[in-house]
């Protein structure tokens, strides 16, 4: 089922080929073990140079909710409480390219530094010299050299390809957002390729994206997994539309074709975790496990997910029973998979703090 043809069939599945699907991709996961990262999410700020047309994250300075830079001890209160959760993940975002904003740009030099990245990086090193937590950063679409610099003290990257539609960028959706150019972000994901770094990366279903659209996209995915061996998991994330952002009165995806993405992913890639955000998917979460889906992503029992904070994380508990009760298990990984914790994709510095685990 490797051919366009193939993919756009099986996500067109009616009736009982719906449950053929889905038993067959929920066959391929390798375990009975579900997985997820206990981490914490620190938005170093808010501002970006895009304006997507389903973001609730992005502020402009000004705005009574805009966060411009979070300075060395508001991370580090957090990061510290963190470590006593015994979290492993700290798992730093922010919006593109903020420094393209000049209130951003002043904050950082008033600390001493040119760009995010460098700070980012300051700020990476210092959770490797000072807690229990690997780093995982979702820089957006950065240089291969900024890549390169921050491999040194991330455990693993992240970007969302969401969609490799160029259509969308004519639309509400991504009219307003350079860097939502699938050519920029297929780049950035090529070159942490070639720089070998453990990469996440995913899909957003629903945002007018049409089932060829979606099949390209996952064969996107895999022509570049590949070429580079690199990723590590594929999130499938589902459109929740939100009150005050332009797609407000958009229609969410329906369940069952999530679950045909789900089932079409993981038979695409049956070594790769395929990750369902269970904050977002908050009733029918547990479906997704017997399409395949196999690891729960980052959640956190400290902070709330700043993305979509509309929709907070479940508790542990809760996931360990949800996860039970489909007759699976629940286990903790980190935020590198384990088949990456080798010195090909992992620097000294990550190597060595996770040898002390
Ligand atoms: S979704 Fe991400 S890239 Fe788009 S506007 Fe929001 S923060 Fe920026």
């Amino acid at each position: 089922m490797n051919s366009k043809e193939d993919i756009i069939s099986l996500l067109n599945v009616k009736n009982d080929d719906i449950i053929s699907l889905i038993s067959a991709a929920g066959s391929k996961r390798n375990t009975k073990t579900i997985t997820y990262s206990k981490n914490v999410f620190l938005p170093l700020t808010n501002i970006c140079r895009n304006e997507c047309g389903y973001c609730t994250f992005k502020k402009t300075p000004g705005d009574e909710t805009a966060r411009i830079l979070m300075n060395y001890n508001e991370i580090f209160d957090i990061l510290n409480k963190a470590d006593e959760y015994k979290c492993k993940e700290a798992l730093f975002t922010f919006g593109e390219r903020p420094e393209e904003t000049e209130d951003v740009k002043i904050a950082l030099g008033k600390l001493g530094y040119n760009s995010m990245v460098e700070y980012l990086y300051f700020i990476c090193d210092e959770t490797l010299k000072n807690t229990g937590l690997l780093p995982h950063s979702n820089p957006g679409i950065i240089k291969k050299k900024e890549l390169k610099l921050l491999k040194e003290v991330n455990a693993s990257m992240g970007l969302m390809l969401e969609t490799t539609s160029k259509r969308l960028m004519e639309t509400i959706v991504h009219e307003k957002s350079p860097g939502k150019d699938p050519d920029l972000r297929i780049k950035t994901i090529e070159d942490a390729g070639k720089l070998k770094i453990p990469f996440t990366t995913g899909l957003l279903i629903g945002i007018g994206e049409t089932i060829e659209e979606r099949a390209e996209s996952l064969l996107e995915i895999k022509r570049l997994n590949d070429k580079y061996g690199h990723i590590q998991e594929i999130i499938i994330q589902n459109f929740k539309p939100k009150h005050g952002i332009p797609m407000e009165t958009w229609p969410e995806p329906s369940i069952i074709e999530m679950m045909k993405m789900v089932a079409v992913t993981k038979l695409l890639f049956p070594d790769i975790g395929v990750q369902i955000p269970p904050n977002l998917n908050k009733e029918t979460a547990q479906v997704f496990l017997l399409a395949g889906a196999d690891d729960w992503g980052g959640v956190s029992p400290l902070t709330q997910d700043y993305v979509n904070p509309e929709a907070p994380w479940p508790e542990l508990d809760d996931l360990k029973n949800k996860t039970e009760e489909m007759g699976l298990y629940l286990d903790e990984r980190l935020p590198v998979y384990p088949n990456f914790i080798n010195s090909e994709f992992l620097s000294d510095k990550l190597m060595d703090k996770i040898k002390s685990f």
